[in-house]
């Protein structure tokens, strides 16, 4: 099973996820610990509030059969609904919505790893409670909560990356550094310094014998 956070890690620069899954390296940068503050704070009570127009739960655990993944969801609500869903366990119908809560509203559009996790996590929630899942973003700064549809794109995304983590996992070798505009809000960037150029002694030599001969 993968966790769903290195799917998102993936998405974001293989070489991140090979420093952090496969050496078990990890630093903080400013936007982590933000972060992981909110995320803290949503996830510490399990019922967060229980009223007539349904139930709201944060730290949800998640997990699908179907694509070998599991994860939490920061907010799960469960919205009192004539046309809704008979979902698992539930006294009467309901909507199920998902929330993934961030620190910062993007720019422009939603980032490609962000919208991965999003997406990754509604898969879970459908399995689980075999039910439509409507997915929202909810971004701290801007206090507003943004709907997300998928389509068959985000299912072929994540498809391709979750092959790449197989195939990256057999064979063992930590994904190269490439340089991206993800790297000056990278936490690893101290670590990685991906624009320092590594010097290939074998190649240097090899050039230097050529010269001379
Ligand atoms: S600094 Fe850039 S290349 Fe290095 S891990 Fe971070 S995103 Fe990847």
């Amino acid at each position: 099973m993968i966790p769903i956070r290195a799917l998102q890690h993936y998405a974001y620069c293989p070489h991140r996820w090979g420093m952090l899954y496969m050496e078990g390296r990890w630093a903080e940068n400013a936007h982590t610990v933000k972060g992981d503050l909110l995320h803290e704070n949503v996830h510490r009570e399990a019922l967060l509030r229980s009223s007539g127009a349904g139930m709201a739960f944060g730290g949800v655990s998640l997990y699908s059969e179907r694509l070998g993944i599991y994860g939490k969801a920061d907010r799960i609500e469960l919205l009192r609904c004539n046309k809704g869903t008979a979902a698992a366990g539930a006294p009467c119908a309901y909507r199920v919505r998902l929330i993934e809560y961030k620190p910062t509203a993007p720019k422009g559009e939603i980032p490609a790893a962000e919208r991965l996790q999003l997406y990754a996590q509604t898969c879970c929630a459908q399995e689980i409670f075999q039910a439509p899942v409507e997915a929202c973003m909810y971004y701290a700064d801007t206090r507003r909560r943004v709907a997300v549809a998928f389509d068959e794109e985000d299912e072929a995304f994540l498809q391709r990356i979750l092959s790449a983590i197989r195939s990256a996992q057999e064979r063992g070798a930590l994904p190269p550094i490439v340089l991206q505009k993800g790297c000056s809000g990278c936490s690893m960037a101290g670590e990685c310094m991906p624009r320092v150029k590594t010097t290939n002694v074998r190649e240097a030599i090899r050039r230097c014998l050529c010269e001379s001969s």
